[in-house]
């Protein structure tokens, strides 16, 4: 299992580490980490291993790997790999990381500002997409206000841990239809926007910023129809 560092500070833009091993498609597995491994909409991180003598090995993006827990940084093609048991250092590529942190944060916001059902949602750099079983959706003027509003009020987002057995006892904590929180660890992590979550608290394992005004100004784009009672919320910085 790998330690998820960025579990309790997203902020951390490298750390030390150790080469726990090379998987057969080249994976390289190590025995903690900074970079965040694709799920629930946001993108794995990209950035570099700096090995002791200085090299530097090219991490493309970052998956889950086969055992629970584990995260696999998969190297950008023709890199030299390093060996097992190796001292490295990791660095996420930050500038684009911080970008999918507000975005993922301003996700949260918009499930606060539709407060339906969630059939999906995209995390990306630039613009990013949140999808609702909704009859009737408000307006994108309607919506971007109260994004806004929100975004300039500078409402904390912290993160609490609880049991599983908490999450079953308040099944309304989950706002997503189809995709239920990973579960198996005994544990699972809470995201609170607002003083103890007064505006939000969902189960949630992706990384945020620590508040909602450095999201910065948003827009949103376009609301689509995605089917009966599906619409598609896209929105992007302004
Ligand atoms: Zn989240």
């Amino acid at each position: 299992m790998t330690e998820l560092l960025f579990n309790d500070d997203a902020y951390l833009k490298s750390c030390e580490a150790q080469v726990s091993g090379i998987n057969e498609r080249g994976g390289i597995v190590l025995d903690r980490t900074v970079f965040y491994a694709t799920s629930g909409g946001q993108p794995g991180d990209n950035g570099k291993l700096v090995l002791a003598d200085g090299r530097e090995v090219i991490i493309a993006t970052t998956v889950k790997g086969d055992a629970p827990g584990e995260i696999v940084h998969v190297p950008a093609p023709e890199q030299e790999l390093p060996q097992p048991g190796e001292s490295i250092t990791a660095v996420i590529d930050w500038e684009r990381r911080l970008k999918l942190m507000k975005m993922h944060t301003a996700c949260h916001l918009v499930t606060v500002a539709c407060p339906y059902p969630i059939t999906g949602a995209s995390v990306g750099e630039e613009t990013s997409r949140v999808d609702f079983d909704i009859p009737q959706p408000p307006t994108k003027e309607e919506l971007t206000a109260v994004l806004n509003e929100m975004i300039a009020a500078g409402h904390p987002v912290t993160t609490k841990w609880i049991s599983e057995a908490e999450l079953d006892a308040n099944p309304g904590l989950v706002k997503s239809k189809n995709v239920r929180p990973p579960r198996g660890t005994g544990r699972v992590r809470l995201v609170l926007i607002g003083e103890d979550g007064a505006l939000d608290s969902q189960p949630c394992g992706g990384t945020h910023v620590a508040s909602t005004s450095e999201i910065g100004k948003l827009v949103v784009t376009k609301i689509e129809n995605k089917g009966r009672e599906n619409r598609r919320i896209r929105f992007a910085f302004s």
